[in-house]
């Protein structure tokens, strides 16, 4: 079958959940096909990410506008990759990092360059006339997607997510099949194990939905979907997360475990060396927070730490990883910033055990593939993320089937951009299992 050439690229200046601009790309084959992908964003970002060009203009979305990235795309990339062959993801992903020339992607923008990147990946995969997770594990080498990620469910939102004082970011619910099993199914896999999983977590965001409101408290959500209710302490939102599984026929610990995003590089001030928490009215040392996680494993079900620590405390982060690393995922995201540099590092000084994979921290697919490849290698568990100003584009759900990831995180169960990428993961799920 001939392989279809670029014809056209062109970008537009779309908005995402937090209402701000974002880039959307749109790729015309030779042969008529069209794909498109739009590009999310964070809040609490790493100070180590690619960089997303804004147009700094006031008069516009308070200066966070993207008409430049876009202009980027339309007047200086498309020139360069039109002609080019489709199914080059290498070599459409190597033109945008030499046109840019920049380690933070800054000249064109990270926003303009993955917008085009993803679209080509879904232009070919269109071309092939292939699913794109199947697309996208074949021409990068992975076994043919068999196992589906589990998903995270962010469903108590804090930090940076939420105007609540919750001091930490993201209070997550991770449904476990084996448990699932054992409880309902009678020891009987269920025929859609991934849709049982999801039909948990929606149970329980339900449960703690009405809980909260029979204690008086709101139920209105934050940027991820989860509520956001105003709290007394950390532990609280815990223990009504505790109470909302079991309220839906879970039992903590063998059904359901606890994950915990802290989101610390934003409560650690530099100068003094101390994680402030507001809420808990606390200061922290890293050892302090680390002797803190450990008493909290004690009282509930945490398997799973993201950014326990600041981003660039390295050696906190070993210790952290030698004394809790066999208890749990110690999950590296603003600390990694998907970046093969800083992966590289981690793996030397045995810093996390676990990685957040979020294509718009490095910029382009096959930079994005490689971080993934060199984690598994050493046997790094592999979460791949949304980000917290999302759009409808399902695109990490098919990416986080085609690479194997161990999860997948993408908010909670409301809010529709969050949804769009768990119901692209039941569909996938009956097209692998069909
Ligand atoms: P962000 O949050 O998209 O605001 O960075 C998500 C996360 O920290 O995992
Ligand atoms: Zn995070």
């Amino acid at each position: 079958m001939a392989i279809s050439k670029i014809k056209n690229i062109t970008a537009r200046e779309i908005l995402n959940s937090k209402g701000e601009p974002t880039v959307e790309a749109k790729i015309i084959l030779s042969n008529g096909l069209t794909a498109k992908a739009a590009v999310p964003c964070g809040t609490s970002t790493s100070s180590f990410e690619a960089c997303d060009l804004r147009d700094d203009d006031s008069t516009r979305f308070s200066g966070r506008g993207v008409l430049k990235a876009v202009s980027q795309v339309n007047e200086v990339i498309a020139p360069k990759l039109l002609g080019l062959k489709i199914n080059d993801q290498a070599l459409i992903d190597k033109t945008l990092i030499d046109l840019d020339a920049t380690p933070t992607k800054k000249n064109l923008g990270a926003n303009a360059i993955l917008a085009v990147s993803l679209a080509a990946a879904r232009a070919a995969a269109q071309d092939a006339g292939e699913e794109l997770f199947y697309y996208l594990a074949k021409t990068h080498d992975f076994p043919e997607p068999k196992k589906m990620p589990t998903p995270l469910f962010n469903i108590f939102n804090g930090g940076a997510h939420a105007d609540t004082g919750l001091d930490f970011q993201e209070f997550m619910i991770i449904p476990s099949l084996t448990g699932i099993f054992i409880k309902t199914e009678m020891n009987n896999k269920p025929a859609r194990p991934t849709k049982r999983l999801i039909q948990a977590g929606a149970e329980i965001f339900k449960a703690l939905g009405k809980i909260l409101k029979e204690s008086g408290f709101s139920t209105e959500v934050g940027l991820e979907g989860g509520y956001a209710p105003d709290m007394d302490s950390s532990i609280q939102a815990l223990e009504f997360i505790m109470a909302a599984i079991i309220s839906a026929g879970y039992e903590p610990g063998r059904d359901v475990n606890l994950g915990l995003d802290i989101g610390s590089s934003v409560l650690f001030d530099r100068g003094a060396k101390k994680y402030v928490f507001r809420l808990d009215n606390a200061l922290f040392t890293n050892d302090n927070l680390i002797g803190l996680y450990n008493e909290w494993l004690k009282k509930f079900p945490i398997i799973y730490l993201e950014d326990g620590l600041d981003e660039d405390e390295w050696a906190a982060w070993s210790e952290l990883t030698s004394e809790l690393g066999n208890k749990l995922m110690i999950v590296g995201d603003d600390l990694f910033a998907t970046n093969l540099d800083r992966l590289r590092r981690g793996l030397q000084e045995k810093a996390a055990n676990s990685i957040i994979i979020k294509p718009n921290q490095i910029g382009t697919l096959s930079e994005t593939i490689a971080c993934v490849k060199l984690a598994q290698r050493h046997n790094y568990k592999v979460i791949v993320s949304h980000r917290s100003g999302e759009t409808n584009d399902d695109f990490i759900a098919d990416l986080a089937v085609a690479v194997g990831a161990d999860y997948l995180k993408a908010g909670s169960l409301s809010r529709g951009e969050r949804v769009a990428k768990y119901n692209r993961l039941m569909e996938i799920e009956d097209l692998i299992l069909a």
